[in-house]
């Protein structure tokens, strides 16, 4: 997914909203905004940033909505493999909780571009 800037992690600051970019190794770590001076913590993952500001291209709606997280794999697979054995279960939803990415906040399809511009072609 994060091929382009796979070093870094963006988010906005929690309190002046400034635009930051902090390593990827920074993760949960405390920093301070340079331009409001707030304490916060680095976010895990880069859509941890307030992902209402993020609008998504729906290819389930075709059209542009807000983003929600979302993790993936779904409840179903998940209960098919804790049922296989506790080690299969444990290792998916690890899986699933390490890697959130962005959803369709109208129907909920993981099926989105993560685009400012809705121009996709299909
Ligand atoms: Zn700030
Ligand atoms: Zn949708």
């Amino acid at each position: 997914m994060e091929r382009t800037k796979s070093g870094t992690v963006d988010f906005n600051c929690p309190k002046c909203k400034a635009r930051l970019t902090a390593p990827r190794m920074d993760r949960g770590n405390r920093r301070t905004c340079p331009h409001c001076n707030a304490a916060f913590k680095v976010p895990l993952s880069a859509p941890a940033a307030d992902p209402m500001n993020v609008h998504v291209y729906c290819f389930d709606c075709k059209a542009t909505a807000p983003a929600r997280l979302s993790y993936p794999g779904n409840n179903a697979v998940e209960a098919v493999l804790w049922v296989a054995g506790i080690l299969p279960g444990l290792c998916y939803r690890f899986w699933r909780k390490s890697d959130p990415g962005l959803a369709c906040s109208r129907c909920g399809s993981a099926r989105v571009h993560p685009s400012e511009s809705a121009a996709v072609h299909e």
